[in-house]
């Protein structure tokens, strides 16, 4: 098991608690049912909720 996969197996969707699928571009973890994306920013992912971006909108842009 990858590390990423192991922290996926913890991490839950903050707002939601739903799970969060792991993102490539840009780099981060993504909520299917808040259309919320968590972005890693320096290898730490930001688990803020005011900070997350709308999911859609960034898979437009790649
Ligand atoms: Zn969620």
């Amino acid at each position: 098991m990858s590390l990423s996969q192991e922290i996926l197996s913890i991490l839950a969707c903050p707002r939601c608690k739903g799970p969060l699928e792991q993102v490539a571009l840009p780099e981060g973890f993504g909520c299917r049912a808040c259309d919320l994306l968590y972005k890693t920013e320096d290898n730490i992912p930001n688990f803020l909720i005011d900070e997350a971006s709308p999911w859609a909108d960034q898979r437009q842009q790649s």
